[in-house]
């Protein structure tokens, strides 16, 4: 299975020399089979640069099929949703998998609010010219998703719920906790590491760093730390750090790789725009 970060970066996407060598865009990851079976999670910013690669292929010529997890809906996560060129291609057939917000809105309804008029001129999901299903499941369901096996649960998200999925295919696990806030970091929740038990890869948020959380605790995200907890109790072979801060620039965020390295005992790396990673 490979692995490309398209966005990493948490809340709003960003531009400038400072943020180059990890990427500005906001989160998107691109999962890919040995049999050629791709899986989107997120659709942030990062999104629309996938779907101009994905336009040079079948899905250019309106023969494309995606699933595509939504950890939440959170803006930075479906941002790119209006933008991502294979939508207004008919004959792909693109399924929007995810759970219902705890806000009290469908999945689908939420979606919908995103392209109504004063948002978007796109006025409503049954205007892209795709087949679109949107398909919401309970977190703790397993997912089926063609090459894929996919175990959900719910993680605390700030005043809603994210959802964690432990990714399998090819005999590999990718586990993606993001926007996730422990009610104590350095205890984080059994699921959570359930989730990332014996992971090939962890990918993580880790939105503030160690010295910086305690001014921003409450807010929904992660310190460094916390990753690298549940990657030790899980027994995970590796540590990505992400959903960087807008403020985090590169070098800072090769800091902040520096100092937790230090501090585990699995390897670890800050996720980065750019290239497919085997997993
Ligand atoms: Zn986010």
């Amino acid at each position: 299975m490979k692995l490309r970060f398209w966005g990493v970066r948490g809340s709003f996407a960003m531009s400038g020399r400072e943020y180059l060598r990890y990427g500005g865009n906001t989160t998107s990851i691109e999962l890919v089979t040995n049999a050629g079976k791709r899986l989107l999670v997120d659709l942030g910013t990062g999104a629309t640069e996938l779907a101009k690669t994905l336009m040079g292929s079948e899905f250019g010529k309106g023969q494309g099929t995606l699933p595509i997890l939504l950890t939440h809906t959170h803006l930075d996560h479906i941002q790119g949703l209006p933008f991502f060129t294979p939508f207004f291609i008919k004959g792909n057939e693109i399924q929007i998998k995810g759970a219902n917000p705890s806000s009290g809105l469908s999945l689908e309804a939420t979606l919908q609010n995103q392209l109504a008029p004063h948002y978007s001129p796109l006025n409503g999901l049954e205007n892209l010219a795709a087949g679109v299903s949107i398909e919401s499941f309970t977190a703790g369901d397993t997912i089926a998703v063609p090459g894929y096996e996919v175990v959900t649960a719910a993680l605390p998200h700030g005043s809603m719920w994210t959802t964690g999925l432990r990714i399998k295919a090819d005999n590999k696990i990718v586990t993606i906790l993001s926007d996730v806030e422990y009610p104590t970091p350095d205890e984080p929740l059994p699921q959570a590491i359930e989730l990332a038990r014996g992971a090939d890869l962890l990918v993580h948020d880790a939105m503030h760093a160690d010295h910086d959380y305690e001014q921003r605790r409450g807010w929904g995200h992660s310190p460094a730390r916390a990753g690298v907890t549940v990657a030790e109790l899980a027994g995970a072979k590796k540590l990505a750090l992400f959903h960087h801060s807008p403020d985090a620039t590169d070098e800072m965020i090769d800091e902040l790789v520096e100092r937790t390295a230090a501090r585990a005992s699995v390897p670890v790396f800050a996720a980065a725009e750019g290239k497919y990673l085997d997993v």
